[in-house]
């Protein structure tokens, strides 16, 4: 722990506060008068309240934000661009607390949330970079005019987030902001705490009210935020049928989406690869080790040659079986509990679907003996998955992979592009021809090569088919926080 600097008593003291929200600069309780209960899932003890919000309090947010946007829109991008730095900055300075903060709300290891804490500054960044990059385009016309488009920002856009990366995530405000709006943050019910800390961190940088940080539930809060007239620009990351249910609620006013959903996200392997770098590659893929498979892009359907299946299974069960599980704030811990109990259940539920559905279980699926609470499960392996069963078919969101035997190059793509999501995919062989020939034939938004996870700063992510609308993380994302307007001028 020395490493990190983190002494126990430091160890994110949330001592059961009752959290207030974040409304135009100032903390408060929601107007419904309700609260959420956040529940430490290492020991399922209350550690916090944070208020479930309701339509007059993203109301409030709403009018707040127009007072502040009126204010930010007439910055400067460079001088929009040192206010971000400047969050960044404060966020540099504070990685340990926002790590332990969400150690202990999300039940995500330690290691992880370090790196976490330290790609949302980056993220704040990477916008603020972008900031300079608003610009229209004019047109060489044959006729008497003067022709340019300007772009310009909606006012007060909405940003859902769910419960996996919970202060990486809030930085997700950094394309709107940037972009010149003000933003209404509603992170998960069950993983607040950074998000509030995060706005805490920035109202004094910007005009007040620019940031609100709005909890509650997806049906109070995050419905109250997709149906309200005056914000035009909703960003939500979450899973599928919530973006089916907020395209639903947000066709009433014609409002600008991006969704960045689930994934069922295949990983193909060759049999010309290093079985030891593809198994490794296979964990990390997984997001096994310090995410326990929640995580979007995780490659939950491995498709191994008949050739290598018995010695590809043989060491990925070696290996999977070595993580160690165990609590979260410790720094040798790769694999904590999962989010929450309903989360919880619905994995154990999907591991019996497997069992039952003829799958070989050939490691974890169970709770690790040495837990009487929180909610763990031990990483599990499948093998003799066949297509048609659920876990092959199903996002799990958590610590399960599926291994699939593959004998015939068509039967295997057409296989792994046969889900309605389209996320990631992950192609492992030495022979770089077929790799970026299968890489073209992948239906998906991201393909890895002989690697596995990772994002660059820049470089967009989004999803096929039912897996989103929408990049994030580049230009294209800065610049659908805007609206782009044509003048036309008559030269007479
Ligand atoms: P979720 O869809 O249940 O909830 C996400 C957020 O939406 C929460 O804040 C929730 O309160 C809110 N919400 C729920 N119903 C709503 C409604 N009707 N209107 C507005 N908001 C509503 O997802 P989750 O369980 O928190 O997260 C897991 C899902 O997120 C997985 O499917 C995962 O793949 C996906 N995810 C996608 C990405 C990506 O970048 N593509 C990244 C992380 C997670």
């Amino acid at each position: 722990m020395s490493e990190l600097a983190i002494t126990p008593a430091q160890k994110a003291d949330t001592n059961k506060k009752a959290y207030k929200m974040l409304v135009g600069g100032e903390w408060r309780d929601s107007k419904v008068g309700t609260t959420i209960d956040s529940i430490d899932p290492s020991n399922e003890e209350v550690i916090a309240t944070v208020p479930d919000g309701g339509d007059a309090d993203v109301a409030d947010a709403v009018e707040a934000g127009k007072a502040a946007f009126a204010e930010w829109r007439s910055f400067s991008a460079a001088k929009r661009q040192k206010k971000m730095y400047e969050l960044a900055d404060r966020m540099e300075n504070r990685i340990e607390h926002f790590a332990m903060l969400d150690v202990v709300d999300s039940g995500n290891p330690l290691i992880g949330m370090i790196e976490d804490a330290k790609k949302a500054p980056a993220e704040i960044r990477n916008f603020a970079n972008m900031a300079s990059e608003l610009k229209g385009t004019s047109f060489e016309t044959p006729y008497d005019v003067m022709c340019f488009t300007v772009r310009e920002a909606f006012g007060v856009v909405g940003r859902i987030i769910p419960f996996n990366h919970p202060y990486r995530f809030a930085a997700k405000v950094a394309p709107g902001l940037a972009a010149g709006n003000a933003v209404i943050l509603k992170p998960g019910e069950t993983t607040s705490l950074s998000a509030l800390e995060f706005g805490e961190m920035a109202m004094d940088i910007f005009p007040k009210g620019l940031i609100s940080v709005v909890t509650g539930y997806g049906h109070t809060v995050g419905r109250a935020i997709v149906k309200h007239p005056e914000i035009m620009r909703v960003a939500f990351t979450g899973s599928v049928p919530t973006g089916q249910a907020i395209m639903r609620d947000a066709a009433e006013h014609m409002k600008r989406l991006s969704l960045e959903l689930g994934g069922k996200n295949p990983m193909i392997v060759f049999p010309d690869v290093d079985i030891a770098k593809a198994t490794r590659g296979c964990i990390k893929g997984m997001n096994l080790a310090r995410s326990m498979g929640q995580s979007c892009q995780s490659n939950s359907r491995v498709f191994v040659h008949e050739k290598i299946y018995d010695q590809f299974i043989a060491e990925l069960v070696e290996r999977v079986a070595k993580l160690k599980v165990g609590d979260p704030r410790h720094e040798t811990t790769v694999i904590g509990p999962v989010n929450h109990k309903k989360h919880y259940d619905r994995i154990m539920s999907l591991i019996d679907s497997g069992k039952t559905e003829g799958a070989k279980l050939l490691t974890g699926g169970v709770r690790p003996s040495q837990f009487i609470k929180g909610y763990y499960i031990e990483p599990t392996v499948f093998t003799d998955v066949t297509t048609e069963m659920r876990i092959a078919r199903e996002e799990i969101f958590g610590p399960v992979v599926s291994v699939l035997k593959w004998s015939d190059y068509e039967t295997v793509i057409k296989q792994a592009n046969g889900t309605e999501f389209g996320l990631t995919a992950n192609i492992w062989t030495n022979d770089l021809t077929l790799a970026n020939r299968t890489a073209k034939l992948m239906q998906a938004g991201l393909v890895w090569i002989n690697g596995a996870g990772g994002r660059l700063p820049g470089v967009p992510f989004g999803g096929y088919k039912m897996s989103g609308l929408g990049k994030e993380g580049d230009l294209s994302d800065l610049l659908s926080y805007t609206q782009e307007k044509s003048i036309i001028t008559h030269l007479q």
